[in-house]
């Protein structure tokens, strides 16, 4: 008798614990034969670099099971549905499985390819794989999508927990060399192409640095999670029962740094959401808010699409905004991205990015806060330079991030809250811990004066060796005038919403 197989389509979920395309064949007693996809020429340099990494991991623990994985590049649906077309007379599937992505492109391309293999007379399914729930399951009373995260929460909260409690377990299951199509056959399929061959490393030095702080895949992802959910309270590294108290500190290890994991779907979020709440503390629930955001990016994006690019706040398409065809104005972005401000909070969380690939949360809010309100570049620009450099990089939870601190956003912080710089590292680097690591040339200045070098006098920048505008840039705008442009610019839009 033939033998039985479905093709499962690996593009954001590379992992074999929890993926609901796995289990689907599994309950369907089929072979799975892995594909890979790369089906997009825009990826940022951080991401082909996780990448890259991660298919080597994942490709090895399919061959530990005695089988393997196919690789393509394609990017038009078209010729995808052609390649399953031919894979499926060497090696005989009828089923193509796969989990669900949620940026427009992606939806637009899946829908075509679900389309283009039905009636080539395939039966493609897609799953909920990388959400808790699925965008188009909840809506406000009005019957629309919510846009203030704190309603969305509530709702969110109740329907998970409640009625629909099973939904956030994880598909249950465990594979072994019979649920997978044998290495022997795969080798024969001649339509493979080499991981090599889908250029995502270069030789780039950025990438040799960078590389040393990725520790990709599954098993990397499940014990970063369970790593975080034990330790306490360790001097510098905390864990999920002090996240409230220590997740805005970013000179300490006070967040899961799962974020990259998640993104590619080396782990689900479902998988997250068992182990936290096996905790038995009311505390854990300041964690499940912030898996709970990126859920609430990923409806977002659905719901508005414009949003990749244009503000949801209509308002804002007005907002002027630096002229960066204006060579000197670009050179402000430039400042910004290597981290010469003369911020030093700015320039620690920039540095910081373009050593490790990761930048703290608060420090992301700050340095956006700066290019947006400080500088007045616009927040696609900002978008832009973090899509190419963060191992995390993921389109719904960098473009609300962005909006939300230009106030463009869904919950926005409103135009007048304009971060200070120095105020918001005095807060949260009080003891400028984060500062001296990425920013050394202000390792010796004392911490009244760190925050905001140019403030101290002569003497003190002697005697710490620093000659400002030599050694440490001087701040590149003055943080009071540069808010009061930035707030004139914003009433304006205000003044125009109310007489149109
Ligand atoms: C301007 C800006 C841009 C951002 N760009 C990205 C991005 O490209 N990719 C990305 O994953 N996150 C982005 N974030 C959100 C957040 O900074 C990161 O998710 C977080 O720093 C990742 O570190 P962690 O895994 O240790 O987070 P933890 O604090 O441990 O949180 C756990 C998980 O919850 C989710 N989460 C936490 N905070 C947020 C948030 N504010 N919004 C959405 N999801 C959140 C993430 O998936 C995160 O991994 C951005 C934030 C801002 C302000």
């Amino acid at each position: 008798m033939d033998t039985n197989y479905s093709l499962i389509l690996f593009r954001s979920d590379l992992r074999l614990k929890d993926n609901p395309a796995i289990y689907q064949c599994l309950q369907d007693s089929s072979k799975i034969i892995p594909l890979f996809i790369l089906d997009s020429e825009d990826l940022g340099s951080a991401s082909k670099l996780w990448l890259q990494n991660s298919l080597v991991q994942f490709k090895q623990s399919l061959l530990d099971l005695g089988s393997g994985l196919l690789i393509t590049k394609i990017t038009e649906t078209k010729d995808l549905a052609n390649y399953i077309s031919s894979l499926s007379k060497d090696l005989r599937f009828k089923n193509i499985f796969w989990g669900r992505r949620y940026e427009p492109i992606n939806i637009k391309k899946d829908t075509e390819l679900k389309q283009a293999l039905n009636e080539a007379g395939f039966e493609a399914k897609s799953f909920c794989s990388n959400l808790l729930i699925e965008p188009w399951e909840i809506f406000n009373k009005q019957g629309k999508p919510y846009q203030v995260y704190t309603s969305y929460w509530k709702q969110y909260y109740e329907y998970l927990s409640t009625s629909f409690k099973d939904r956030s377990l994880p598909c249950d299951y465990s594979l072994s060399s019979d649920n997978l199509i044998a290495k022997d056959k795969l080798a024969s399929v001649n339509l493979n192409t080499e991981l090599e061959d889908l250029d995502l490393i270069s030789s780039h030095h950025w990438e040799a640095k960078c590389a040393q702080y990725i520790l990709t895949g599954e098993l990397s992802a499940i014990s970063k999670l369970k790593s975080f959910i034990a330790r306490s309270d360790n001097p510098q590294e905390y864990g999920l029962l002090n996240y409230g108290e220590y997740r805005d500190i970013p000179s300490v290890i006070g967040t899961s740094g799962i974020s990259p994991h998640l993104h590619f779907g080396e782990i689900s979020p479902r998988q997250i959401w068992t182990e936290v709440n096996k905790v038995e503390s009311p505390l854990k629930i300041d964690f499940m808010k912030q898996i709970i955001w990126r859920e609430f990016a990923h409806y977002l994006l659905y719901h508005f699409p414009h949003t990749e690019t244009k503000p949801l706040k209509k308002d804002f398409i007005n907002f002027n905004w630096l002229d960066l065809s204006d060579a000197k104005n670009l050179d402000a972005l430039k400042i910004w991205q290597k981290g010469l401000t003369g911020y030093p909070i700015v320039d620690a969380g920039m540095r910081e990015l373009w050593e490790t690939g990761w930048m703290h949360n608060r420090v992301r809010m700050i340095v956006a806060s700066f290019l947006v309100k400080d500088l007045r570049v616009h927040w696609l620009e900002g978008a832009k330079w973090f899509n190419d450099t963060l191992f995390d990089a993921d389109l719904a939870n960098n473009i609300m991030g962005w909006q939300w601190v230009a106030g463009s956003g869904a919950d926005a912080s409103p135009y007048f809250r304009i971060f200070n710089p120095a105020r918001q590292s005095e807060k949260f680097d009080p003891d400028a811990n984060y500062i001296r690591k990425w920013v050394p040339e202000l390792k010796k200045l004392s911490n009244k004066y760190i925050h905001a070098p140019e403030k101290a006098p002569s003497g003190f920048l002697r005697a710490a060796n620093i000659e400002l505008g030599k050694d440490y840039p001087l701040p590149m705008v003055d943080h009071a005038l540069a808010r009061d442009i930035a707030l004139n610019e914003f009433k304006k839009l205000k003044d125009k919403a109310i007489n149109t």
